[in-house]
């Protein structure tokens, strides 16, 4: 819990966001910045800092996470076109926002290797 996050907010409903998907462990909505047409954050209600910071305690939560994952793109029809999961885990990824978050993103074609 950190009451300066904004990811707490969102997930307090105390800053509005689009929210897609929501069970007693997670949320998925969309991102205010897409970087593609579907653009999803998965967050654990939890507040975990980073993908550093997580514990054994964590495993299946974050677990069914994933599983979830599946299913929302699914939901958006890019399941048999194809989708990009990522985290970025602190300063050298690019990491922004300091609660764990997942990205979905799909409708497009991405480039390997990421820049
Ligand atoms: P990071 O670089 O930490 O992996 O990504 C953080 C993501 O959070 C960025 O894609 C950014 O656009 C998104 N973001 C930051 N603030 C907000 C917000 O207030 N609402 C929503 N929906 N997304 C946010
Ligand atoms: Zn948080």
């Amino acid at each position: 819990m950190s009451t300066d996050c904004v990811f707490c907010g969102i997930r307090d409903k105390k800053i509005p966001a689009d929210i897609v998907f929501e069970d007693d462990q997670m949320i998925a909505f969309k991102d205010i910045t897409p970087q593609a047409p579907e653009h999803l954050l998965i967050i654990p209600k939890k507040h975990i800092r980073s993908f550093n910071d997580l514990s054994d305690d964590d495993a299946v939560m974050l677990g069914k996470t994933f599983v979830k994952i599946k299913d929302i793109a699914r939901g958006l029809s890019i399941s048999e076109s194809g989708y990009r999961i990522v985290v970025n885990c602190n300063g050298d990824a690019g990491q922004e926002v300091f609660h764990l978050h997942v990205h979905l993103l799909g409708g497009r074609k991405f480039t390997w290797p990421p820049g």
